[in-house]
């Protein structure tokens, strides 16, 4: 578990009010996943994960299209106590209006969970291959 910032934002758009933990200004390579249930987070320079599936894209020929960060939440983290799957937050929008029009604001902080790879570290190379070829094929 690892302590981040409770961001709470207020949609100038619509009113709501939603918050989610954030990274500070000077954490490079941390990323927040969610699910719309949970949160996890994730330290790219420590996990070694992140750095087989960089080897796995860059060992196929349409590597440049490409990007981790759109496909790492969903090909190899595991699902949330929901079953539904993570995805990157890369930038926050309201979740009932879609409005990027937003308010931020710090409220303390939050304990989250690192994001974990039980399932695809059962798998053999040639399975993770191939399991990353049928996920772009399909994307
Ligand atoms: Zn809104």
């Amino acid at each position: 578990m690892k302590k981040f910032i409770n961001a709470k934002y207020d949609c100038l758009s619509c009113g709501h009010s939603f918050q989610m933990p954030m990274v500070g200004d000077f954490s490079y390579g941390e990323f927040i996943l969610s699910s719309a249930n949970e949160y996890r987070y994730l330290n790219a320079f420590e996990n070694s994960t992140f750095q087989e599936v960089i080897n796995i894209i860059e060992s196929q020929p349409n590597k440049n299209q490409v990007d981790i960060q759109e496909i790492f939440g969903k090909l190899v983290c595991d699902l949330d106590s929901f079953g539904c799957s993570f995805s990157i937050i890369n930038c926050v929008n309201c979740v009932i209006c879609n409005s990027n029009n937003l308010k931020l604001s710090h409220d303390g902080f939050v304990w989250v969970e690192p994001v974990s790879h039980l399932n695809w570290d059962k798998l053999q190379l040639k399975e993770k291959n191939q399991k990353y070829l049928d996920f772009i094929n399909q994307a």
